[in-house]
């Protein structure tokens, strides 16, 4: 029932900054509807990935294809337009806002009669804008942050404002979510919980999510498939537990 999300096709992917190679030839695919973790150590080339993903880059050489769509060279609100919606290492909500309208922001792209008639309290507007609630409500529902919509996003506790984070990027009705270090400065209980929400996500919603964590065990737990970097290059890449065990891979955590 749920429409099946495209698969995200990286190919050759290389991206030179002045002197330095931070991705090298690297091509991994997403398959559509599952949990695709790229880790690495620090350096390795991630967030560098996610980057040229969402458009902030761009690729020295590759391609990215996300369905019928080539990404590289597509500007940053293009891509976000086709549905792939990032969330940052860093908290991004504006903390005086109201969590509900920090979700709301998250539907901008999705509405219809636009702020213009909203502003002249047209009806039609008046209707749009009450479907985006009772939708941001469900989404703040399914996440576990119902209870704080009235609240200032910058009150919450961190966990719970990450957790805000991930509903907002759920708020644009993503196809593609590109998570940075979601459980990061969590407590055990709401790694818990954003574990569960992903998985949740992807169950649920067939969406697609490319996870950046260092939490191994988040990653062991949610992970269809993982694909390793070390300085740019991928060192390894299928199933969790193959990877786990690679010489490579272990070589590069240990630092050997
Ligand atoms: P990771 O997220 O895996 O820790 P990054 O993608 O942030 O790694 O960085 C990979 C390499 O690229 C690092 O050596 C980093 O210093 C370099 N790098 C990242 N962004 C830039 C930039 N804008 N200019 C120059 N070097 C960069
Ligand atoms: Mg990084």
């Amino acid at each position: 029932d749920v429409p099946p999300t495209d698969p995200l096709e990286v190919r050759g992917l290389t991206v030179r900054f002045a002197g330095l190679t931070a991705l090298d030839d690297v091509g991994f695919t997403v398959r559509p509807g599952t949990v695709h973790a790229l880790i690495g150590p620090n350096g390795a080339g991630k967030s560098t990935c996610f980057n040229v993903l969402s458009g902030v880059y761009r690729a020295t050489a590759g391609s990215v294809r996300f369905g019928a769509h080539e990404l590289t060279g597509m500007p940053a609100h293009r891509i976000a337009g086709l549905g792939v919606a990032r969330i940052f290492q860093n908290l991004a909500l504006p903390p005086r806002a109201s969590v509900e309208n920090c979700l709301l922001l998250g539907r901008y792209r999705l509405t219809r009669t636009g702020f213009l008639a909203a502003g002249l309290g047209l009806p039609s507007a008046a209707r749009e804008e009450r479907l985006h609630r009772e939708r941001v409500r469900e989404i703040a529902e399914f996440v576990g942050i119902a209870d704080c919509l009235d609240r200032p996003a910058g009150s919450l506790p961190y966990g719970q404002q990450k957790l805000a984070e991930l509903a907002r990027a759920l708020c644009m009705e993503p196809r593609l979510l590109l998570l940075d270090e979601p459980v990061a400065g969590m407590t055990a209980d709401e790694r818990r919980r954003t574990a569960a929400v992903i998985a949740g996500v992807r169950d649920g919603l067939g969406i697609s999510i490319v996870l950046v964590e260092h939490d191994m065990g988040v990653v062991m737990r949610l992970a269809d498939a993982v694909t390793v970097l070390d300085f740019g290059r991928l060192i390894a890449d299928g199933a969790p537990a193959d990877v786990q065990n690679d010489p490579a891979v272990v070589r590069a955590y240990l630092g050997a």
